[in-house]
């Protein structure tokens, strides 16, 4: 049996339209509840708000959902309801989006970096105790790819030296950790609503908390730092109070309208991402060279991520050139992430390599293959044959 030519080597590609490594969902009936919004008096700071925060808040079985104009702009706000100031220190985990740690150098406070466990790539608990000191307030760790961070080992720790653990569960929604659901269990628990996440408002973002205290805060710091109470007293609608240096960072009507429409089918939605993890887990199986990625516990994971690490000692060439041949044949596949401390900002700001071996190593290693839910299986089939051709060629 003659083998194919790949298509980096001047082959046909298994696929000619790309398959992207995620995709949003919109229904007709999402398009019409934003047509609605928009022909209505209120395109922000309208009915809509409130409506899909409660919606949120008892999708995730929290107290409290507030909603902002980005993941970006609700961590920046959780930190600012934790009390992060230039006196402060809060500790993250490399393997991630860069916003985590921007949003605690954006209260001038000090970022530290625990390395992540091996199997979980999630931040290792034991390295963030390693690192809490008097000035320590918060720690952020990353539901990495969508799988719970070991939460109960942070809180335990946050409650034994008072520290907020500000959850950024941005790739998380309808994930759990130990039967919870995630958004119900850390201090603050943040999302993202991005295009590329679970749920979309195009732009936009979601902070839970059972807490009254963080609630209030971050709604203030959301409006500029305005006061609702004082506005409410004085019994007049134009009378406010500036108490704190916020933000805007609100999220408009019609884009709460799109959240509001899509939230009803977030159980199907994981159903399928969680069925896709299902079938890679079980075609990859058959390839020595790579290995899949763990889920700490089963069936809980939201799967916004399908990240595998290559088993490099059994390949010839490094991971860079096992993405080019896989985007050479279509699938659109990507790396998540580069570690944050290795950005030129960071270094700029001291952090070196070598701080946080296991991310890094890591990263050498992996590639998240296509998963989002309208993929078909015929779509799952051409990324298990791609893969499994590039590393037969590539086999050390
Ligand atoms: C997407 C993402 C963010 C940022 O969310 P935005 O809504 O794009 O600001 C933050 N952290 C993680 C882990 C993410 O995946």
């Amino acid at each position: 049996m003659g083998r194919r030519v790949l298509a980096i080597d001047g082959g046909s590609p298994i696929r000619r339209e790309v398959l992207p490594y995620g995709r949003h969902q919109i229904e007709e009936e999402d398009i019409e509840a934003v047509a609605r919004a928009l022909r209505s008096s209120w395109l922000t700071g309208g009915p809509r708000v409130a409506e899909f925060e409660e919606a949120f808040a008892a999708a995730v079985g929290a107290r409290h959902a507030v909603s902002f104009s980005s993941g970006t702009a609700g961590l920046h706000a959780a930190g600012f309801a934790a009390g992060l100031d230039a006196s402060r220190e809060a500790i993250t985990t490399p393997l991630t989006f860069c916003a985590p740690a921007n949003a605690v150098l954006y209260h001038g406070a000090r970022v530290r970096f625990a390395d992540v466990q091996a199997a979980s790539l999630a931040i290792d608990p034991a390295r963030v105790a390693s690192l809490v000191n008097e000035r320590t307030r918060a720690l952020l760790p990353v539901d990495y790819a969508g799988q719970a961070a070991d939460l109960t080992a942070l809180m335990e720790l946050a409650t034994e030296r008072d520290l907020v653990v500000i959850e950024d569960a941005c790739q998380a929604l309808g994930a759990a950790h130990r039967g919870r659901a995630v958004g119900s269990i850390a201090h603050m628990t943040v999302f993202s609503l991005h295009p590329v996440k679970h749920l979309t408002t195009g732009e936009g973002g979601m902070v839970t908390t059972d807490s009254e205290h963080y609630a209030r805060r971050l709604r203030s710091f959301r409006n500029h730092g305005i006061d609702a109470a004082a506005r409410e007293k004085s019994g007049t609608d134009w009378y406010y109070e500036m108490q704190e240096l916020g933000f805007n960072y609100r999220l408009p009507d019609f884009a709460c309208a799109l959240g509001r429409s899509q939230l009803p089918r977030l159980a199907p939605l994981l159903e399928r991402r969680r069925r896709i993890a299902a079938v890679y887990d079980d075609r990859l199986a058959k390839l020595p060279a790579v290995l899949a990625p763990s889920e700490p516990e089963a069936g809980q994971g939201s799967w916004h991520l399908y990240p595998i690490r290559l088993r490099l000692e059994r390949l010839r060439v490094d991971r860079d050139a096992v993405l080019r041949a896989l985007r050479a044949e279509g699938i659109g596949a990507a790396v998540h992430f580069i570690p944050v401390h290795l950005h030129p900002y960071y270094a700029r700001l001291g952090f070196a390599r070598g701080l946080c071996p296991v991310a890094e190593q890591a990263y050498r290693e992996l590639i998240s293959l296509p998963i989002f839910p309208a993929m078909s299986e015929r779509d799952i089939d051409d990324v298990v044959t791609a893969l499994g051709e590039i590393l037969e060629h590539y086999a050390r």
